[in-house]
């Protein structure tokens, strides 16, 4: 059974305890290494996890002792592409019992309970864009035992430009298929596929459920999709935006409504004139007032940020629009619709789920306790006087380091030790040339 955990860039690490073992890890929990610095070729710390190694003071995780993952039992799954395998969601703890503050998993967890005390739950949508090329090697992919190395050698699925054709999606039906039957073997609530606009592009959603339910969802898929890929000589990504000719980035679409917890009623619907409801005003209001100090949580890669352009139904600012996919929050709440929601169309699929709720709601509750209102909806969302979304991940490292509402919202042991980690991961791709620069400069300079 591979007991897991989701670290704070949303990957799942952790161990496979033989069947035996099992009872001992419900009882006892499973010790995991605090402290996993995985190495490059060249010996450059590439994922600092659990961040001792990175320069950690006194009170917060040093060394590399062990820290325990405590299963949930509910996560519990067959894994239909690995023979006899189960899987296991942790939680993680010290030893002693206390909770890991940077747990993400429970990041969200204290997120849902906050909004919870008040009387409300956030019901949310799922809608994923990713990639999926040929493996020319399959070897190539697990190359240096699972170590980061060179992207794998891959070549295109599918052709793009076909949004949607039957044909095309007749042609990536093998392998959505495969996905979506392991996808209902681990009970995810597949609703629909999709050829999407790019070359070997395509999108799955999944039916509206609790923010806890859709994170863990997410999780699962995005292991199920590479696996199942792999096995198929095929190579699955969420990174946002591969690099292939006239590629299209990838987005996750986060469709959400508030309900009451006690009777279930949609808080989005409203009234007759169609105003907004003073719930789906003052959430919207929220996740506009906090969107350039969240995007470190919905956008947390150097590569998500290649996204927000203009004209390419991605978000390049913060603003909202009726059924408008150039806006970043589309809103598609009428009155009399039960199914009155929006969508946040601001993250990149690889955004660690858990975080990337967790804003969701806290950014919301925040809008709905300080009785915001949102600003009239935009018709031309590229053409408006609206803030533009951070353009690069230090922009958006900087506006989440300094953000008082998370500081408070989280903590700031977790606000610094996010700053920290992704801080790195910029340094790195600083020391890097690109070929842009190659081609720019080489010859003219
Ligand atoms: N790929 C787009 C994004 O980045 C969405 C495309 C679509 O809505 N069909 O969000
Ligand atoms: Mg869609
Ligand atoms: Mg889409
Ligand atoms: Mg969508």
């Amino acid at each position: 059974v591979r007991v897991l955990f989701a670290d704070q860039h949303g990957v799942l690490r952790g161990k496979t305890i033989v069947a035996d073992g099992l009872a001992s890890v419900f009882r006892n929990g499973m010790a995991v290494t605090s402290t996993l610095l995985l190495k490059d070729t060249s010996h450059r710390t590439v994922f600092p996890v659990w961040g001792g190694d990175i320069g950690f003071g006194a009170g917060l995780l040093t060394g590399a002792g062990d820290i325990m993952m405590v299963p949930d039992p509910a996560s519990f799954r067959v894994l239909p592409w690995s023979p006899r395998s189960g899987y296991l969601l942790c939680d993680l703890f010290h030893k002693d019992g206390a909770p890991i503050p940077f747990s993400s998993r429970s990041i969200l967890r204290k997120a849902v309970e906050r909004l919870e005390a008040g009387g409300r739950r956030l019901v949310c949508g799922l809608e994923v864009e990713f990639h999926v090329y040929r493996l020319d090697d399959p070897k190539l992919d697990h190359a240096d035992g699972g170590m980061p190395g060179s992207p794998p050698q891959t070549s295109l699925l599918s052709q793009g430009y076909q949004y949607l054709t039957d044909a095309r999606y007749d042609a990536l039906e093998p392998v959505m298929d495969a996905l979506r039957r392991a996808c209902l073997q681990l009970g995810l609530p597949v609703r629909s596929m999709e050829a999407e606009f790019g070359p070997s592009q395509c999108e799955f959603t999944f039916e509206p459920d609790g923010a806890m339910a859709h994170a863990d969802a997410m999780m699962l898929f995005r292991m199920a999709a590479k696996q199942v890929c792999a096995r198929m000589g095929l190579h699955a990504t969420f990174m946002c935006r591969p690099k292939v000719e006239n590629g299209m980035a990838s987005g996750w679409h986060l469709h959400q409504s508030v309900v009451d917890a006690a009777s279930g009623d949609n808080l989005f619907i409203p009234g007759t004139d169609g105003v907004l409801s003073t719930t789906a005003s003052g959430w919207i209001a929220g996740l506009l007032d906090h969107a350039a100090e969240t995007c470190l949580l919905t956008t947390p890669t150097v590569n998500g940020y290649k996204r927000y352009q203009a004209f390419q139904l991605a978000p390049d600012r913060v603003q909202w629009g009726r059924d408008n996919k150039g806006a970043m929050i589309r809103g598609l709440m009428a009155p009399g619709d039960k199914a009155s929601r929006f969508e946040n169309r601001v993250a990149e699929p690889a955004a660690n789920p858990y975080l990337y709720f967790a804003s969701q709601i806290l950014c919301g509750l925040d809008g709905i306790e300080r009785a915001l209102t949102a600003p009239p909806p935009v018709e031309s969302p590229y053409e408006s006087d609206a803030v533009l979304l951070p353009k690069s991940l230090i922009a958006a490292i900087e506006r989440f380091e300094t953000s008082g509402f998370y500081r408070e919202a989280l903590g700031e042991d977790v606000v610094s030790y996010l700053t920290r980690i992704k801080r790195a991961e910029w340094d790195r791709y600083l020391m890097t040339v690109s070929e842009w620069e190659q081609r720019e400069y080489f010859s003219l300079f």
